[in-house]
């Protein structure tokens, strides 16, 4: 039925390409041309069979666009873009264009008033180029919209014109001005994103859905669609913006053969991950509604007299099905879609109502530890946030603590100094967290306004095994002494590295050996305890 169904409407579909002005070929599905309108056959000035038979080629090529030259009459050639519909059974629909800059044109698609692709590529490029210089990624999102054919079919190719136009802009409010957005072909639209992670590439595309959803007003009528999106990453898929493209062209057939309205990444293993963030993502934000999140303590002990001088506070996650799960696969995810704010604002407000209480209840002057995310230390709020918890619980400031990673005090140092010294202000104690992994300089070290270093376990617990962790214990340990700062050691598990930091100078540990976090209730009991004893 499939050129049946062409030829009993022929008349029709010839009279109508004579007179629209886009540039349109109907073929069948060997790529022999059925119909072609006015605009395209002046456009090839229809050279014959040499150009039917590479027309033929070209519309019958894998994917949904083809870019090459095709020979044109007199001998002639010119390049252009065929973009192609498989929509029907039996039928290819192509649109013409000519490929690069139109003569005169101003980097600009005239339909859509976006960058044309020629700027596109060049900022990919550029994107590519930070992207590799600052470790970031860069992800490509090519949309396509589903069946465009039906609108154009019903409404005619200017009410298809006017919806990409609007869609156009719809897309472009779904992304950062930084950010590259333009209409590479027909129906396609490329996105260029810098990205910090993959969720960063997922939120952008949901955005895209989200603003595809409401009806487009075209001619008086209210029109809904739909679109794909194929995404591929560069450095993960495509060394490169010409290789990127294609990925992200493979990508969006995938999502268009599973069924449309739908994103996909180029590899599995992303989808997968995709998958399973999101899945995380959702979990986690009505853990935080349905309040699933816990805080342990574990102890911080005096190494001479054993006794419990301080406490870390540690989130768990209790899920209903899964159980607990642990802060090192949920922080990250929530560190970067956000939620860490509402966990990490959780956790500061309970440890310090639960510290208030244990005061009431007898225990004794404890200092607890809170740790702090990055996202936490960027916001603008953090300060007044620990400000009003400290006035709503009755804390005391010196019985507060905030853990910063050393990691976290690269980027945005001036920023980072004022918050850090506001902190200091209102007389919180500040530790910086995992010393040793991070790379600040010492220069840089000696103007943060820390009271504490905390040595990161890694060096703990190889300190018998390897020479080098024990000297940088050693190090850091003289380090904390030199510039006056606290030291606690991280992750003692053994009694020899209880001894050993003991003969080092470092007071101060946390680890199992002493105890494990502990829920509220049994932390209280091992302080009322007295001394930690352990057995032998
Ligand atoms: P961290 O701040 O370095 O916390 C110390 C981690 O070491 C804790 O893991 C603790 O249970 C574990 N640990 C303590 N002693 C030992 C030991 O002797 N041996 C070993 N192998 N491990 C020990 P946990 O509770 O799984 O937390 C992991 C990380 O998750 C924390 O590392 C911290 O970075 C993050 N985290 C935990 N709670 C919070 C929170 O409330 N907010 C934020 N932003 N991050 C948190
Ligand atoms: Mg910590
Ligand atoms: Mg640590």
């Amino acid at each position: 039925m499939s050129s049946g169904t062409a030829v009993g409407v022929g008349d029709v579909i010839s009279a109508l390409l004579s007179r629209i002005s886009e540039a349109v070929i109907i073929a069948d599905e060997a790529g022999c041309v059925l119909h072609i309108s006015r605009t395209a056959s002046e456009m090839l000035r229809w050279g014959g069979s040499p150009t039917a038979a590479a027309l033929a080629a070209a519309l019958c090529s894998e994917g949904d666009t083809w870019r090459g030259t095709l020979p044109v009459g007199n001998g002639n050639e010119k390049t252009v873009v065929l973009h192609k519909n498989r929509d029907r059974p039996g039928i290819i629909l192509a649109s013409l264009a000519e490929d690069g800059e139109a003569p005169g044109e101003t980097g600009v698609d005239p339909l859509t008033g976006l960058p044309n692709r020629a700027i596109f590529l060049d900022r990919l490029h550029q994107s590519i180029l930070g992207a590799s210089r600052s470790k970031k990624s860069v992800a490509m999102l090519l949309v396509g919209v589903d069946r465009l054919a039906i609108v154009n079919d019903a409404l005619g190719f200017g009410a298809g014109d006017r919806l990409l136009a609007e869609l156009a802009g719809r897309l472009n409010q779904c992304v950062r001005a930084t950010d590259a957005v333009t209409r590479l072909d027909g129906d396609h639209f490329g996105l260029a994103l810098v990205i910090s992670s993959l969720t960063d590439s997922v939120l952008v595309a949901e955005k895209v859905f989200h603003a595809v959803a409401k009806p487009f007003l075209i001619d008086g009528r209210e029109l809904f669609i739909t679109v794909s999106i194929g995404i591929g990453l560069y450095p993960a898929d495509a060394g490169n913006q010409g290789d990127l493209i294609k990925k992200s062209e493979s990508a969006l057939r995938y999502a268009k053969s599973s069924g449309r309205n739908q994103y996909k990444f180029v590899s599995n293993d992303m989808n997968a991950r995709a998958r399973h963030r999101l899945e995380l993502e959702s979990r986690l934000r009505r853990a935080l509604i349905q309040k699933e999140f816990l805080v342990y303590y574990q102890p911080k002990v005096d190494v001479e007299s054993s006794m419990v001088v301080g406490m870390e506070a540690l989130v768990r996650w209790k899920d209903p099905e899964q159980g607990m799960i642990s802060p090192v696969d949920f922080i990250p995810i929530a560190e970067e879609t956000g939620l860490i704010i509402g966990i990490g604002h959780f956790v500061l407000a309970e440890a310090c109502r639960q510290n208030v209480q244990w005061l009431a209840e007898g225990l004794p002057h404890l200092k607890v530890s809170v740790n702090v995310s990055v996202r936490q230390l960027r916001s603008r709020t953090l300060v007044d946030e620990i400000g009003i918890v400290l006035r709503t619980s009755g804390l005391p400031a010196e019985m507060l603590e905030l853990e910063i990673t050393e990691s976290m005090l690269v980027d945005n140092v001036d920023a980072t100094l004022a918050t850090l010294r506001a902190i200091r202000d209102l007389g919180v104690g500040l530790s910086i967290d995992d010393f040793g992994t991070g790379y600040s300089s010492l220069s840089y070290l000696s103007q943060l306004p820390i009271t504490t270093m905390k040595i990161d376990r890694a060096f703990v617990s190889d300190v018998e095994s390897n020479g080098k962790a024990a000297e940088i214990a050693r190090a850091i340990i003289g380090l904390s002494k030199g510039l006056k700062l606290d030291v606690i050691a991280e992750g003692a598990e053994t009694l020899a590295h209880i001894d050993f930091l003991r003969e080092h100078g470092c007071a101060l540990v946390q680890g199992f050996y002493y105890s494990r976090p502990l829920p509220p209730k049994e932390f209280a009991e091992l302080v009322r305890r007295g001394p930690i004893v352990r057995d032998a």
